[in-house]
């Protein structure tokens, strides 16, 4: 006979473990994932920053309302902090001045200033002074530890009784009168809820669950990581540089520099691998903006972001199949958002309000419903 549970939730990366871990100790939880280690796909892919001046304004307000669990959770979720300073100077050329106009008025109060460009470049030395016009710095953007944040989410998930199968890619979802069958690669289950974190492949589940899809756009973005030249200077007390258009972005990285061109190409649902000519497009946009020279790349990869048309997440039921819920389209997010989604999507599961500080941010469920992509 099927096991059988309160929950399933598909998919272990950022996303379904932090909603996971948030559905707690209260109901009888599985975490589906199809790989052999939970993190495999995107989660495993980031560059790791937790910015609060970075995507659209919903995104800004989740990231904000993910800080205070980042840089205190609770007791034995992880062996050391999860956020280290880290500082983002947002860095424009003559042809980038609009954009620096917005996004000095579409920032939440207090989280960047306009710097004068000498202080650009003392913070930055490999900036290029001749390039930059503009700039602005975020001072509390933090580097996040992505492997412990994922780690502490899975061991309290477990911790509190629920249970992990890997090699278990769903491939089939039923109706049942009020529960789900679910057919996966290590057998069969049975669940009441679904929720859909299968990031990239969120729109695949949906189909098998006949729900209807959200039009999920998977996009490759590449980053690779190099040794800046002995000259540079400590590189690693840099704060990370982003071209305010995301032409590309560099910041420190474990005694090296990762980069990238900030590519969005789309893609279908796969193990995304870079492209050489992101990785050439890479080294020139930041070779003409800044006096770094990459040498030799010492590791490339990619990995699939996913947005839906207004590039806000998708979380909380379906409005037209019963317990099925979405934990979707996180973008280039997820990580910093994960707090907040965790706790969206479980109090969807649960049938309760929006949490009392995600409403008081201005959210309401239509804000992250399906419905509203599908006119
Ligand atoms: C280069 C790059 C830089 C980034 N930088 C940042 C950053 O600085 N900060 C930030 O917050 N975010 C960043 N992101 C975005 C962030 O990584 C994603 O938003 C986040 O990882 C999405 O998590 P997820 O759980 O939705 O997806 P995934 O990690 O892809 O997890 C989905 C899981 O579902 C599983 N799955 C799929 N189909 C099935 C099935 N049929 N059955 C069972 N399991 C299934 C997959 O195997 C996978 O493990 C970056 C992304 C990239 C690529």
């Amino acid at each position: 006979m099927a096991q059988s549970f309160d929950v399933a939730v598909v998919g272990a990366g950022i996303v379904g473990a932090s909603a996971a871990m948030a559905l707690g100790a209260a109901h009888r939880v599985l975490l589906l994932e199809g790989e052999s280690q939970p993190g495999y796909h995107t989660t495993g892919r980031s560059a790791a920053v937790f910015e609060e001046a970075y995507g659209p304004a919903a995104i800004r307000k989740l990231a904000n309302a993910s800080r205070a669990f980042l840089a205190d959770p609770p007791p034995g979720f992880a062996e050391h902090p999860l956020l280290k300073p880290r500082g983002v100077v947002f860095a424009a050329a003559a042809a980038g001045r609009a954009s620096i106009e917005k996004a000095l008025v579409d920032a939440l109060p207090g989280t960047v200033v306009e710097i004068a460009r000498r202080e650009a470049t003392a913070l930055c030395p490999a900036l290029d002074a001749d390039w930059l016009d503009r700039a602005l710095y975020e001072k509390g953007a933090m580097d996040m530890d992505v492997a412990a944040i994922h780690r502490g989410y899975l061991r309290r998930f477990a911790a509190a009784g629920g249970t992990i199968a890997c090699n278990a890619a769903v491939q089939a979802l039923k109706r049942d009168g009020a529960r789900w069958r679910i057919a996966t690669a290590a057998g069969d289950f049975e669940a009441a809820h679904i929720v859909n974190a299968a990031g990239a492949w969120a729109d695949e589940i949906a189909a098998l669950a006949g729900a209807a899809r959200i039009g999920l756009e998977p996009r490759r973005r590449t980053a690779l990581v190099f040794a800046a030249p002995a000259d540079a200077g400590d590189t690693q007390a840099w704060p990370m540089v982003c071209e305010i258009d995301e032409e590309f972005y560099f910041k420190p990285d474990a005694g090296l520099l990762l980069a990238s061109p900030a590519d969005e190409t789309p893609s279908p649902p796969c193990d995304a691998q870079p492209e050489e000519i992101d990785v050439a497009t890479c080294i020139d946009r930041l070779e003409t903006a800044t006096r770094l020279r990459v040498a030799s790349v010492k590791r490339k990869w990619a990995g699939l972001r996913c947005f839906v048309s207004d590039r806000r997440p998708v979380l909380g039921p379906d409005p037209h199949v019963p317990g099925f819920h979405w934990a979707a389209a996180l973008g280039g997010y997820g990580i910093m958002t994960s707090p907040a989604t965790g706790r969206i999507v479980a109090a969807g599961v649960q049938g309760e309000e929006l949490p009392a500080d995600l409403a008081a941010a201005g959210f309401a469920w239509s804000d992250f419903s399906p419905a509203r992509l599908r006119g």
